[in-house]
C-alpha cells in the first residue's frame, strides 16, 4: 500500500510533467553504476551494471600514462602515485575499492564492445601541456576506431585543445564540452556537438538551455543527484543527465526501457 501511494505521488509529481515534453531525457550513469555492491567507480563492474540498468550510457574517465597507456581512473593519483607521469608498469597492480585491477582503456572497450546497447562516454582528462592532450586525443580516438566503436562512443572534456583535437579526428561522432565557461553559440563555432555542463552553470544560464537548441547542441547536466534537481533540469530541456543515482533518474525521467 505504502509502495503503491509512493509510486502514485511519483508519477504525479515527477512523471507526468516530465512527460509533457517532446523527449524524455536520457540518463548517463557517471562512473559507471559505481554505488553497487562489489562496484567501484570507473570499474568493468560498473559498465556492466549501468549496462544492466539499462541507461543511455555509462561515463568514464581517461588519463594517459607517461608512456602512453591509456588508463579509467577519475583522480590524477591512485593511491597516492600521479598517473599521468607514471609509467604503466609501476601502476598496473593497483586495485580499486572492489578488488579489480585498474582498468586500461584498451580493457574498458572490450568488455563495452561485448555490451552493445550501451553508449560510451569517454571523458578525456586534461593533461599538463597543449601537444600531450593532442596527442591523448590521438592515442584515444585511434583506439576506439580500433574497436570499431565510434557509433557507440561520445567524447567529453574540460580541456579546449583535446575537445579541438578530437573534433578533427572524428566525424559524426558526438563531443561536448564541460567546462561550464562558454556559450553554446561559440561552442557551435568551435565545432562541439553538446554542452555538458555542472548544475549550477544552468541554474546560472538558464538561457543557455534555449540558445543550445536554436544551434542544435544537445544539453547534458552533470552531476545530478537529487529527484527535484533531476526534474527541474528535464523541465528546462536537458537532453541527458549525469548522475551517481542511474536508478533513480531512470524513475524520475521516466525514460522507456523495455
Ligand atoms: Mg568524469
Amino acid at each position: 500500500m505504502k509502495r503503491n501511494m509512493i509510486l502514485f505521488l511519483l508519477c504525479q509529481l515527477l512523471v507526468l510533467p516530465v512527460a509533457a515534453k517532446e523527449k524524455a531525457a536520457q540518463v548517463v550513469a557517471h562512473r559507471g553504476c559505481w554505488k553497487a555492491d562489489h562496484s567501484a567507480q570507473n570499474s568493468i563492474r560498473a559498465l556492466e551494471l549501468a549496462n544492466e540498468m539499462k541507461v543511455y550510457g555509462a561515463e568514464f574517465d581517461v588519463h594517459l600514462t607517461a608512456d602512453n597507456i591509456p588508463v579509467v581512473f577519475h583522480d590524477s593519483e591512485i593511491q597516492g602515485i600521479p598517473i599521468q607521469t607514471s609509467l604503466y608498469a609501476d601502476i598496473k597492480e593497483l586495485k580499486l575499492p572492489n578488488g579489480e585491477r585498474l582498468p586500461t582503456l584498451e580493457e574498458y572497450l572490450e568488455k563495452g564492445k561485448g555490451l552493445p546497447h550501451i553508449k560510451l562516454i569517454f571523458e578525456l582528462k586534461s593533461h599538463a601541456t597543449p601537444e600531450r592532450n593532442r596527442e591523448a586525443a590521438q592515442i584515444s580516438v585511434g583506439m576506439v576506431n580500433r574497436f570499431g566503436l565510434q557509433d557507440r562512443t561520445e567524447y567529453i572534456t574540460f580541456d579546449l585543445e583535446a575537445g579541438k583535437e578530437l573534433i578533427r579526428l572524428t566525424s559524426g561522432v558526438p563531443v561536448a564540452y564541460l567546462n561550464g565557461d562558454l556559450a553554446p553559440e561559440r561552442l557551435y563555432e568551435l565545432g562541439f556537438s553538446g554542452l555538458d555542463y555542472p548544475y549550477t552553470t544552468m541554474k546560472e544560464h538558464p538561457e543557455w538551455f534555449a540558445e543550445a537548441r536554436e544551434y542544435h547542441l544537445t544539453v547534458n547536466v552533470w552531476t545530478v543527484n537529487d529527484p527535484e534537481q533531476i526534474r527541474e533540469m528535464i523541465m528546462q530541456g536537458a537532453d541527458y543527465i549525469t548522475t551517481d543515482e542511474p536508478s533513480l533518474a531512470l524513475d524520475v525521467a521516466g525514460v522507456v526501457v523495455d
